[in-house]
């Protein structure tokens, strides 16, 4: 930065032109960005330039030079102090290593997760239902998880296949032991336990199974439940509740079929398709030939359950009796987030999700 200060060739009044023209442009060029350096540069009273030109040329300058010289200086040196007296003015010229005419840095806006997408795009389908949203620990006990949802002590599902558990939970209570979280259905627990009727809310999280991973399976993936408990809650409301669920999210020539099937926490359950929304349920490779799309759990919530929470809120008030089976009944269902949004996309592996690859997500800007 600190060049040394040119020999003058003569003291004539075209090299003293020249000389300056040098210094000038040189000072015009000065980034200004910090004033305190810019001003050390050259106003500095030991080594700025000013006085190194003083040095060099004024002490030495034939008196008959001097008022030429001294002419210039001071030019020189209102510039400087312009320069400092107007900073912001300096930008509009060109900065030395700056070149204002090259484009910006393009900082492209963030986008949400596909995933974190289509909950919101599910969730939003029963929002405008009235439904709200409820969340839950990831952490959670056998209670909540397992007993209070009707799962017998030897129900497959408890397995530790299936089951991620937390370490040094023996000592205490089964009930209290803690565990990763298998499905989002606690939540429903933990809802009715705090809440009398009439409920309806919808449950995204997170869950967590331990499945090796493969093109469909991971360990941790995304789940949506739903609950609704009130008077008079028929089969028929499960059946129109998901029927339009599956339309709004699919599309209005989505048929729905209810299949029987089990759960532990639901009498009677149902496993629920859709029409294929590939081939319009003429059958093609992803139906596997059958126009159908198995897509959900679902059930009437099992007096079982009930009688669990009944149980738990009796403890603060031994004569509740809100979520009496004679007089309120539920449904429930559930599906997997990735599933839906590997069909919605055209996913072939639940992997890209979790992998961070931009070449992947930017496809859902
Ligand atoms: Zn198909």
């Amino acid at each position: 930065m600190n060049e040394p200060i040119p020999q003058l060739p003569s003291y004539d009044e075209a090299s003293l032109d020249n000389a300056f023209a040098t210094l000038a442009e040189e000072a015009r060029t000065t980034d200004t960005t910090d004033p305190e350096a810019f001003r050390l540069h050259w106003l500095g009273r030991k080594q700025g330039r000013l006085k190194l030109i003083t040095e060099a040329w004024l002490k030495s300058a034939p008196p008959e030079a001097k008022k030429a010289l001294g002419i210039r200086f001071n030019q020189l040196k209102q510039q400087i102090e312009a320069a400092l007296d107007a900073p912001a003015a300096k930008p509009t010229t060109a900065v030395q290593g700056i070149d204002i005419t090259l484009p910006g840095t393009l900082r492209a806006p963030g986008i949400p997760h596909p995933l974190l997408k289509t909950m919101h795009e599910i969730v939003s389908v029963f929002h405008h239902l009235g439904y709200s949203t409820n969340l839950g620990p990831q952490v959670e006990s056998d209670f909540y998880n397992f007993e209070a949802l009707n799962f017998p002590e030897n129900h497959p599902a408890r397995d530790t296949q299936d089951t991620l558990v937390i370490a040094n939970q023996q000592s205490r209570p089964s009930r209290d032991r803690l565990l990763m979280r298998t499905h989002t259905s606690p939540v429903q627990i933990r809802t009715m336990i705090a809440q009398a009727p009439p409920i309806r809310i919808v449950i995204p999280g997170k869950v967590h199974r331990n499945d090796a991973a493969d093109a469909t399976h991971s360990p941790i993936f995304h789940q949506i439940e739903g609950l609704c408990v009130d008077t008079n809650i028929t089969f028929s409301d499960l059946k129109g509740t998901l029927d339009h669920a599956m339309k709004a999210l699919f599309g209005s020539d989505v048929k729905t079929r209810f299949f029987p099937s089990f759960f532990p926490f639901t009498e009677p359950s149902a496993d629920v398709q859709i029409s294929c929304i590939f081939c319009g349920g003429k059958g093609c490779r992803k139906c596997k030939h059958s126009g159908w799309i198995e897509l959900l759990g679902c059930g009437m919530v099992d007096p079982a359950v009930f009688a669990a929470v009944t149980a738990e809120r009796r403890k603060i008030n031994p004569s509740d009796d809100a979520y009496n089976p004679e007089k309120i009944t539920g449904f429930a269902f559930g599906m997997g987030v990735e599933r839906i949004a590997m069909m919605l996309h055209g996913v072939s592996d639940i992997g890209h999700f979790y992998s961070g690859d931009m070449r992947f997500l930017e496809q859902f800007a």
